[in-house]
């Protein structure tokens, strides 16, 4: 048996090669948090959702390797991915025509760890934004990890004209340093801040209508004057959310009268005006 030749990709030409297949999309959206828990991939899925609602053609990027559960939000969970016959991955057909790349679409199971460290996770971001056979689409949603480590790092130097940021908090972790530390990040590497999501913001009872500031209050007046960030929207603790989520339904086609889903789309309507409006590529 011959020996295998394995082929060596210069970094500089997969950089090239995500270059130009990102361009495809006319707006590409990171979605990030300060840190894990506080809802920011359920509210990437969501968005990208509520855009498909809007009309528009989406495809959605699960960068969040070692925390992948958009497929879960979507429901997809299991769906793989395939390649055709340049090699190229297909994205997977998620629900309204929703495309999805996601790491957990390529693990023998769902339950399969992924143990890599940072660098490598760099660079697995990079091969596939280079290796997959984006479509021509309106919107790309890329699903961030938490913080500001070597993805972030990665996304911000390798994908061509961002058209912004969002930043998913919860009122307790909505701390000055977390949003100074985003807005921060922006700053130098360039990228627009479009605005802040407070996610879990309160709790209304279903009986009564009570509404209970759980997880405490902000007061985004003051993040706007401090630091220029707008408040995209507040959405609602809902415990259907994991119900959802259990059931292996997508949210917000099952539950678009909630508060929280008139609350989701609303922000979607406004991240439209933002970037359709601007002349933001
Ligand atoms: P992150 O990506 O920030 O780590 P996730 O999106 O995975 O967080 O959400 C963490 C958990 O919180 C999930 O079980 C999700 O269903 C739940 N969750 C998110 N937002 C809400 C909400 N507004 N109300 C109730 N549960 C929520």
């Amino acid at each position: 048996m011959g020996e295998k030749k394995v082929k060596f990709v210069p970094v500089f030409d997969l950089v090239n090669e995500a270059k130009k297949k990102l361009d495809k999309f006319k707006y590409k959206i990171l979605v990030m948090s300060g840190k894990g828990g506080v809802g920011k991939s359920f509210i990437s899925s969501m968005l990208a959702l509520g855009l498909a609602m809007r009309g528009k053609n989406v495809s959605i990027f699960d960068a969040d390797i070692h925390g992948s559960s958009i497929p879960l939000f979507l429901g997809i969970q299991g769906s793989r991915h395939y390649a055709n016959e340049a090699g190229e991955i297909l994205p997977v057909e998620g629900p309204l025509n929703v495309k999805v790349v996601a790491i957990n679409l390529m693990l023998d199971s769902p339950d399969t760890p992924v143990v890599w460290r940072g660098p490598l996770v760099g660079r697995a971001i990079l091969e596939l934004a280079a290796k997959v056979a984006w479509y021509e689409a309106d919107y790309l949603i890329v699903d961030m990890p938490p913080g500001t480590g070597d993805v972030a790092i990665t996304v911000s130097q390798v994908f061509p004209s961002i058209t912004g940021a969002i930043l998913v908090t919860s009122p307790n972790t909505l701390t000055e340093t977390i949003v100074a530390k985003a807005a921060n990040f922006m700053a130098s590497t360039g990228i627009r801040l479009l605005g802040v999501i407070e996610n879990m913001s309160y709790f209304k009872c279903p009986h009564c209508g009570m509404v209970t500031n759980i997880m405490g209050e902000m007061s985004s007046d003051y993040f706007f004057a401090k630091y220029g960030v707008n408040l995209l929207g507040k959405i609602p603790i809902d415990p259907s959310i994991n119900e959802a989520l259990n059931k292996g339904k997508p949210y917000l086609l099952f539950n678009r009268e909630s508060e929280a889903a008139r609350a989701i789309l609303e922000i979607v309507d406004k991240v439209i005006n933002l970037v359709e409006n601007t002349n933001n590529k």
